[in-house]
């Protein structure tokens, strides 16, 4: 990971739009106790097909106000119109917003079709084209290969292809063995692929769940882990002490060896997230 040493650290926070009032307001909470960090920026998911385009808006403008920290929100193309995608587009530009998360989203159950883009390198590519050079653009990689891809060749030079429509950044999908996330730069490096990789983490504090999500997106919870979190049963308090110790030691590691920040998506909680930054004593970063 040494080529990545050389970008300024980025370390940000991931949330979803709240559903009800109440998820709003245990949201707002984690955002005012997040923003006393000062991450460079926090994220904003987007349902794919638009299912909470109003959602991820109104999030985004509304920690934007209430932290003065940069909001960027997810946009996912999948099942999408170009002029749907555009008229996002210009709302976030018409807000100030400068920094978008392109993916291509899953299509959601139900829906016959798959729209006018493919992939998201299509996206970045209409993103560029409609708005130049006003966003910064930030996209998916995935270290442990993307469940869809033809095999590991294939998805890099599928990422790569995001590269060259235009993105600045990628994030990636979260993982706990860190030789896989060493393996994957090393084999961008490899492809010239030249923009900083930001791990994406998991705080680990509930196991049903993380293995519910770890299936969904094909991301691994090595055996070893699994087997000790399962050994921990129902101790939520044991487990969110060992989930702790081991998302901690895989931030350290992954620092240490170059990664240029950290990605941490906090499922709306601010307690995990927190714990783990100051574990590893990190400044301040936003301006
Ligand atoms: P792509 O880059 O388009 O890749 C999708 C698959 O297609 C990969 O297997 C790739 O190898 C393959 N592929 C790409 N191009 C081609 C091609 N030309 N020919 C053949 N195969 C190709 N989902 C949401 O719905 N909303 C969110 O807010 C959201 N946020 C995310 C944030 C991060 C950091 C990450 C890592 C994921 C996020 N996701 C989100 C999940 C993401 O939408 C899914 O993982 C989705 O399946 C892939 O999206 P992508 O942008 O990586 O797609």
């Amino acid at each position: 990971m040494e080529s990545q040493k050389k970008y300024q650290p980025t370390f940000s926070f991931e949330f979803f739009p709240p559903k009800t009032d109440e998820a709003a307001e245990t949201l707002r909470r984690t955002i005012d106790k997040l923003a006393q960090l000062r991450p460079r920026f926090f994220s904003v998911t987007f349902g794919a097909g638009g299912s909470t385009r109003e959602k991820t808006f109104d999030t985004v403008v509304e920690i934007q106000r209430r932290t003065g920290i940069t909001a960027a929100p997810h946009l996912s193309c999948i099942a999408s119109t170009r002029a749907s995608i555009r008229a996002i587009l210009d709302s976030y530009r018409d807000r100030g917003v400068k920094k978008i998360v392109a993916l291509r989203g899953d299509l959601p159950s139900g829906t016959l079709s798959a729209g006018e883009f493919r992939y998201a390198n299509e996206l970045v590519a209409f993103i560029r084209k409609e708005t130049g050079k006003h966003f910064h653009v930030e996209v998916a990689a995935y270290p442990e290969v993307h469940p869809q891809a033809a095999n590991a060749e294939a998805d890099i030079n599928n990422f790569k292809s995001k590269i060259d429509a235009g993105a600045d950044g990628a994030i990636t999908q979260y993982f706990y063995n860190s030789d896989a996330s060493f393996n994957f730069v090393a084999g961008c490096e490899k492809k010239g692929i030249g923009v900083p990789i930001v791990p994406g983490i998991m705080p680990i504090t509930n196991y049903s769940q993380l293995s519910r999500f770890s299936d969904m997106c094909g991301a691994e919870i090595p055996r070893w882990l699994r087997k000790r979190l399962e050994s921990l049963g129902d101790d939520r308090k044991a487990i969110r002490a060992f989930g702790l110790d081991v998302v901690t030691e895989l931030c350290r590691k992954l620092l240490d060896n170059g990664a240029p920040g950290l990605h941490f998506y906090t499922m709306n909680q601010a307690d995990a997230t927190y714990a783990i930054w100051k574990n590893l004593n990190l400044p301040p970063y936003a301006g």
